[in-house]
């Protein structure tokens, strides 16, 4: 079975995604710097796939470095390389993804989403891995002309990490006429949320969350006093504004699906959005929060947060008609397995590292 080489496999969307591949019968090579996950996360998943110990030797490795670091990386690939088993694909999740911290600090954020993407395709141009997936965001739509967004939309990030993730997909595009064996997937994701649904792996913010989700689920432990609800003057029904939010294990499904058919196509670059096609509110949340934690969630409706747009809702078929993929879990399945985890994690990974 093919090996694959996994960046930030370690964090939200990288350990769901693992579980999948693994579950599919990939082999995999796990690379995170642990500066936004833990290596707890990666237990978890070896637990929830059922291999035994031999097997997850052979089928699971990990290693610790940052992507930026070429020696690092081109090392990974010759160790596998010499071991008559090399990297065939490259999941690409490691990056920096805090909208707020990349307006405070964007040379952090060009430095590691940029450089450390390009430093990862130089690895592979050198050790001929030419199939990579690449994890973008709605957010290079910024604010969107048209809803449903389809991938033909204007590219307008209006934040810095948006604008690192479109400079990427501007170099993944520059690669394919390099050299035309390139298959390269932009997924361009809407809004991951929810968690397996064991409940062992799960979205971990280290200090403060600023995402509706995380944010939700600490109000209802009583973590946050209250949810603040950004804007209450918004051109849609409730007047809240709406989001295409995507149930992990859909997104973590998507990905299988783009590398099956990067793998079985003739070498191109696609670009697809990963969503549902389907638009929440803020308060539809708050309220299927309330009837799957069975309590009532203090909110208030403050100001609109700087940079919000009123609704994204991604046009999905394009990906239903290249793989054959769309979404088949519903907002309540999303709220459920979110706050299992909530429940059964109170303070995320951290009790058991300090077991
Ligand atoms: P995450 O922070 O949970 O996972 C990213 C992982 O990359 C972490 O484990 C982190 O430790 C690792 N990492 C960060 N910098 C690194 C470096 N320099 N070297 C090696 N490892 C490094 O984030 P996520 O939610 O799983 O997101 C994964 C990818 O998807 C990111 O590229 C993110 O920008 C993108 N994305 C996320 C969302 C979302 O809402 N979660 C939406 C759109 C796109
Ligand atoms: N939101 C909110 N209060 C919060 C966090 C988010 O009202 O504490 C709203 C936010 O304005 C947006 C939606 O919830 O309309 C989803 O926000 P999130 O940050 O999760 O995703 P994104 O802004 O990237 O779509």
């Amino acid at each position: 079975m093919a090996k694959l080489l996994i960046t930030g496999g370690a964090g939200f969307i990288g350990t769901h995604t693992s579980l999948v591949l693994l579950e599919a019968g990939y082999d995999l090579i796990i690379l995170d710097s642990f500066i936004n996950s833990s290596p707890i996360a990666l237990k978890r998943v070896s637990q929830i796939s059922g291999l035994n110990s031999t097997e997850l030797a052979r089928r699971l490795k990990t290693y610790t470095g940052d992507i930026r670091d070429l020696d690092f990386l081109e090392n990974i690939f010759k160790t596998c390389g010499q071991e008559g088993n090399p990297i065939d694909a490259v999941i690409h999740f490691a990056g920096l993804k805090s909208v707020d911290e990349s307006v405070k600090n964007p040379l952090l954020y060009w430095d590691v989403n940029l450089n450390g993407t390009k430093t990862l395709l130089t690895a592979m141009e050198k050790n001929n891995c030419r199939t990579i997936v690449f994890s973008s965001s709605a957010t290079i739509y910024g604010k969107a002309q048209s809803i449903p967004i389809q991938e033909t939309a204007k590219i307008q990030p209006i934040n810095p990490y948006g604008k690192t993730k479109a400079a990427i997909e501007n170099i993944l595009s520059d690669l394919t006429g390099i050299n035309p064996n390139w298959r390269i997937a932009c997924l361009r994701y809407f809004n991951p949320v929810g968690a397996h649904p064991t409940g062992l792996i799960g979205e971990n913010p280290l200090g403060t969350p600023n995402n509706l989700f995380p944010v939700i689920n600490q109000v209802a432990i009583n973590k946050l006093k209250v949810l603040k609800i950004f804007g209450g003057d918004w051109p849609t029904p409730d007047k809240t504004a709406m989001r295409d939010y995507i149930h992990i294990m859909d997104l973590a499904e998507g990905h299988l699906a783009a590398l099956n058919y990067l793998q079985n196509s003739t070498p191109e670059l696609i670009t697809l959005n990963l969503g549902s096609g389907k638009g929440y509110s803020v308060l539809e949340v708050v309220s299927e929060y309330q009837k799957v934690c069975r309590k009532k969630l203090p909110f208030e409706v403050v100001n609109r947060r700087q940079g919000d747009s009123a609704i994204s809702i991604a046009d999905p078929s394009k990906a239903l008609t290249k793989l054959g993929w769309q979404t088949k879990r519903t907002l309540n399945e999303m709220v459920r397995d979110g706050w299992n985890w909530q429940v059964k994690n109170p303070k995320g990974y951290l009790e058991e590292e300090r077991k």
